[in-house]
């Protein structure tokens, strides 16, 4: 799908939902295109994605509460001339029974009591990162966007696609990286709506404390999101420079009257690709409320 330079009807688009202690992620398919999902029961892709994580379902029947890997996606039904599924977002960094090693147990910083330990964040204990859900999440994902991504055929919505996200599933470095394109629509409303972009700052923030389990007090500007009046867009959240930006040959389009294609650096785990995920939500739902107000 090139929706840089066309204007292409919506396949599919994202919406978040920061109720704070349920976020969400809402992928909603055009219902026109849902039986072409009924591919993927068959896609190689799929099994390698059960072989590889030990997943033990994959479920793509919309009559279905629960989609994806293991049930990861929740199925709201169809609404509005769209399937909607909800991703719940996890909780990923999880306590033990251990005390803190950092601080022993104390839950203050160990140069300045007056702060909390930042390792624990205060809970005085240990923790681990569990990423199992968030991969099943991730792997459900990744499939339905290269499906829907790669149909040749269009949607009868009347609405436009306005970005397109494509994300890998890999337990490794850049394991959890994304790329896409932004339509010239939604680059249009980057040139005037710089001003808005806090709502989607709030979002990966949002995301990414719920799934850490407590806000992030690290140093420095670790939720970090920049537009400028070319449409420019860089978006951010905590890793080494972990995030979105345009491509390189991107420059040399913005003053084309088109859109223009993003990429991920060091994305390395589920919990940061879903925080950007997250984001690219809430852009969706600032242009499409915008211009295509739901009805
Ligand atoms: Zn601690």
């Amino acid at each position: 799908m090139n929706i840089k330079e066309n204007v292409v009807p919506c396949c599919y688009e994202l919406s978040y939902d920061l109720m704070a202690n349920a976020p969400k992620i809402i992928l909603r398919i055009h219902e026109s295109i849902i039986k072409y999902c009924a591919i993927l029961k068959s896609e190689p892709i799929v099994k390698e994605f059960m072989n590889d994580f030990g997943f033990q379902t994959f479920n793509i029947n919309f009559n279905s509460k629960h989609l994806g890997f293991d049930g990861a996606l929740e199925n709201n039904g169809t609404s509005k001339d769209f399937a909607e599924l909800s991703v719940l977002l996890p909780l990923v960094k999880k306590n033990t029974d251990e005390n803190c090693h950092w601080c022993n147990g104390t839950g203050e910083d160990q140069c300045d009591d007056s702060i909390e330990c930042m390792s624990c964040n205060g809970s005085c204990k240990e923790h681990v990162y569990d990423y199992d859900l968030a991969y099943k999440i991730s792997a459900s994902l990744t499939v339905l966007f290269d499906l829907l991504n790669s149909l040749t055929l269009q949607s009868t919505s009347f609405f436009p696609q306005l970005l397109t996200v494509q994300t890998m599933t890999i337990k490794n470095a850049h394991g959890g990286s994304l790329n896409g394109q932004f339509s010239y629509i939604l680059v249009q409303w980057l040139q005037c709506n710089d001003h808005k972009i806090i709502a989607i700052c709030e979002a990966v923030k949002n995301a990414y404390e719920y799934m850490y389990g407590s806000k992030y007090q690290y140093p420095g500007d670790n939720f970090r999101l920049r537009v400028d009046k070319t449409g420019w867009f860089i978006m951010d959240c905590p890793g080494g420079r972990c995030g979105i930006y345009p491509t390189q040959n991107t420059m040399f389009k913005l003053s084309q009257n088109s859109g223009y294609d993003f990429t991920s650096h060091n994305v390395d785990n589920p919990m940061q690709q879903l925080s950007i995920l997250a984001g690219l939500a809430a852009l969706h739902d600032q242009v499409r409320a915008t211009y295509y107000a739901i009805k």
